[in-house]
């Protein structure tokens, strides 16, 4: 009877460990209470710390909340790189991104996306005055970027004869900038608007040249969690149907700050 009760209790225990693991992230976040978002923290206006309040606020943030919300969970928030978002996702440190990330098939093979929620391209900041309006004017010369990022493969095929230094951040490369190290700085254009605009002198510098790349953002989630994901681009649309996410957009990126993008695109919706 007791050999009974034990084996009981074994294949009991396994049958639970087998449903942990089997879970999908949608109970895993609701059992938790909280829902782990990997945001950057120093890319205005996207994520980075309002220097007032301490915290870290933005247009990924606020989008994370969104979900938050969706969830009835709370939001903690992880910092990010370029780097080091797309392991820390895979290795379930975080439970999504929201990190200025474009969507690529080559990043498709250890994370998902959820559809698009930004479109933006990459540009060239540049001190006023500059030589450089173009990238065809950055052969021989030195350019600034982040590690891990788009930004870093499209300027060497945009410019093969131009050499990229790679940096952590997109501040540390326009702190280069500023040293005189890199003739200019590359990244989506509104990265590059945040840098200038949040600087002290934002009319000492300019952003040049056409785009050069199409860098539509997504969130990434889990691999292989079609229920999570779906959930995810549930909230989105929703968002895009009911008009809240117009209002967020133009919170961050409307005609009245210092980020103005003008909405060009429309969100990938379907019928209910
Ligand atoms: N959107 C680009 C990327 O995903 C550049 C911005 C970034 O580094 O986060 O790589």
């Amino acid at each position: 009877m007791r050999k009974l009760t034990f084996l009981a209790v074994v294949a009991l225990s396994a049958l639970l460990l087998a449903s942990v693991a089997t879970a999908g992230k949608i109970e895993e976040i609701k059992q938790r209470g909280v829902l782990i978002a990997g945001v950057k923290d120093a890319v205005v206006p996207f994520g980075y710390v309002d220097e007032k309040t301490n915290k870290l606020v933005g247009f990924d943030v606020d989008l994370c909340q969104a979900v938050a919300d969706k969830l009835g969970v709370k939001l903690e928030l992880k910092s990010v790189t370029s780097a080091t978002r797309i392991p820390m996702l895979a290795q379930g440190s975080v439970d999504i991104l929201a990190a200025t990330m474009t969507h690529k098939f080559q990043r498709d093979d250890v994370i998902d996306f959820s559809i698009t929620y930004f479109m933006d391209g990459q540009k060239l900041l540049v001190k006023k005055g500059s030589s450089v309006k173009s990238a065809a004017d950055l052969a021989g010369k030195k350019v600034g970027t982040a590690k891990g990022s788009t930004s870093e493969q499209n300027i060497k095929n945009a410019q093969p004869k131009c050499t990229v230094l790679s940096f952590e951040g997109y501040p540390q490369a326009f702190l280069a900038m500023n040293q005189g190290k890199v003739a200019a700085v590359t990244t989506d254009s509104t990265i590059l608007l945040g840098l200038k605009n949040s600087a002290a002198n934002p009319n000492d510098y300019e952003i040049v040249g056409n785009y050069i790349s199409d860098e539509p953002y997504a969130m990434g989630v889990p691999e292989n969690d079609s229920d999570f994901r779906d959930f995810v681009n549930k909230v989105l649309v929703d968002m895009w149907n009911s008009g809240e996410y117009k209002k967020m957009y133009d919170k961050w990126f409307g005609p009245n700050t210092n980020y103005y993008l003008p909405l060009d695109w429309k969100m990938e919706t379907w019928p209910e």
